[in-house]
């Protein structure tokens, strides 16, 4: 997606450790019409798909989730929440995931009420690192018996091996922008074509 390459290309920073800080305009400070824009962008791609419900993981996945979901009907948007310390009292989902960016591992869960068996579900992310977050994300689904019809990535960081994994796996993945390589010493930013 062209508008949103030139705005990581604009207001990107590569920070040391492969981290890409996009903070001004979708980690922090958000844009919305921008985030409008790729909700736009993923209902092209997934045209035809059945979805019921959006699923995303917090914080930083809820704001173009919930821009997304004006783009499916208004379906409704659920965040995948990060647990300090599970309730074990049988109505989560729960598992865990590496965080890349904290560099530890942390609980995620998601309330039984708002992920159903045979739900139809978009997974949202912001970032596409390694591939952990959203293995969380399908492992809740897999837990809840919903059904994964794609998976919808503003950043995808190409060098890494989360989308070739997930790829692989048979899932539809559609990344807006797909950064095959970054430089922290002069910054430079190259996009797939
Ligand atoms: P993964 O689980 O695929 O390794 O990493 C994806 C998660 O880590 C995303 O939810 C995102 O929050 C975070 N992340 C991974 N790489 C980056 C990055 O370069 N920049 C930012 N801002 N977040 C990242």
């Amino acid at each position: 997606m062209q508008e949103l390459e030139e705005r990581i290309a604009r207001d990107g920073t590569v920070k040391p450790g492969n981290v890409l800080k996009v903070d001004a305009f979708l980690n922090h400070q958000c844009d919305v019409a921008l985030f409008d824009h790729m909700g736009a962008a993923w209902a092209e791609h997934f045209a035809g798909k059945r979805v019921d419900k959006i699923l995303t993981i917090e914080a930083s996945g809820i704001g173009i989730a919930c821009m997304a979901a004006r783009h499916f009907g208004n379906v409704p948007v659920v965040f995948a929440k990060k647990a300090q310390s599970i309730n074990l009292d049988g109505d989560q989902y729960a598992t865990t995931v590496y965080s890349f960016t904290k560099q530890k591992e942390f609980p995620v869960i998601v309330s039984k009420k708002y992920l159903n068996a045979g739900d139809h579900v978009l997974l949202i992310d912001d970032f596409l690192a390694n591939g952990k977050a959203m293995q969380g994300l399908i492992e809740l689904c897999r837990k809840a018996g919903a059904v994964i019809e794609g998976i919808g990535i503003a950043v995808e960081k190409g060098f890494q091996d989360g989308g070739k994994l997930l790829r692989d796996e048979g899932y539809d993945v559609d990344s807006l922008a797909i950064v095959d390589a970054m430089d922290p010493e002069t910054g430079s930013i190259t996009f797939r074509r």
